[in-house]
């Protein structure tokens, strides 16, 4: 007897199973599936296929900061002005420049680029970050936010993005990038983007349409990729 559980216990990969855990998902409450990959456990909704880190490996404030610090580009840089084009080329279709004249970009880090490139296309952006220009914040209404390479850092995205939403206006426009994760556990371990370890929490168009909905708003674009555009539908206010 005990040597045939020996020889399950040898033949069965006890690491990197999936198995169904107790943990709910922290955007829409559904159970969660637990994984390992490289000693990090993390957790997999089955609803809105959001997955996150376990908060053991959350960075405290000092720790994200040394982390940015390392890696800021300069507004001079071609390819960074590319980099943001490609975001703006998705995003003000969407928008719409016409009837869009205020704009926030929320976490911009050192960088006011995006903010300035925003205010090119004639739309005045105002910009904020907790670390680099944290007395930016301004108690007023917005028609379009913007945030880049944002949400991956958040503890609590819902919270954040709740907060987001209550500074727009009704109908107005909450474009974010993150990259979007596989959602297929083996491609996940793969996948380069978890290796940051300030990079905690992982979405798909998915998720980001079951938390637009908790908060009455809708996704009303995505590139498949690393963009989504949200929009805080008036109508469920
Ligand atoms: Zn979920």
């Amino acid at each position: 007897m005990w040597t045939i559980i020996y020889l399950f216990a040898i033949l069965t990969p006890m690491k990197n199973i999936k198995t169904e855990t107790n943990i709910k998902c922290s955007l829409c409450q559904t159970p969660t599936d637990e994984f390992e990959n490289e000693d990090i456990l993390y957790y997999h909704c089955k609803g809105c296929e959001y997955i996150f880190k376990s908060p053991i490996y959350y960075s405290d404030f000092d720790t994200q900061k040394e982390r940015y610090n390392l890696h800021q580009n300069s507004d001079e840089s071609d390819g960074y002005i590319a980099y943001f084009q490609r975001f703006l080329d998705f995003v003000l279709p969407f928008v719409g420049t016409s009837k869009c004249n205020n704009a926030l970009d929320f976490g911009c880090g050192v960088s006011s680029l995006l903010s300035k490139m925003l205010t090119q296309n004639g739309i005045e952006c105002s910009y904020y970050d907790p670390i680099y220009h944290p007395n930016n914040y301004k108690n007023q209404k917005y028609q379009l936010i913007v945030s880049t390479e944002v949400f991956e850092h958040l503890h609590n995205p819902d919270e954040t993005f709740g907060e987001l939403l209550a500074l727009l206006d009704d109908g107005g426009y909450l474009a974010i990038q993150t990259e979007f994760h596989p959602n297929d556990i083996e491609k996940f371990k793969k996948w380069y983007y978890h290796k940051d370890p300030t990079h905690i929490v992982f979405f798909t168009p998915k998720s980001f349409e079951v938390l637009a909905s908790l908060f009455g708003a809708k996704v009303i674009g995505d590139n498949g990729k690393n963009m989504v555009v949200i929009q805080k539908d008036y109508r469920c206010k």
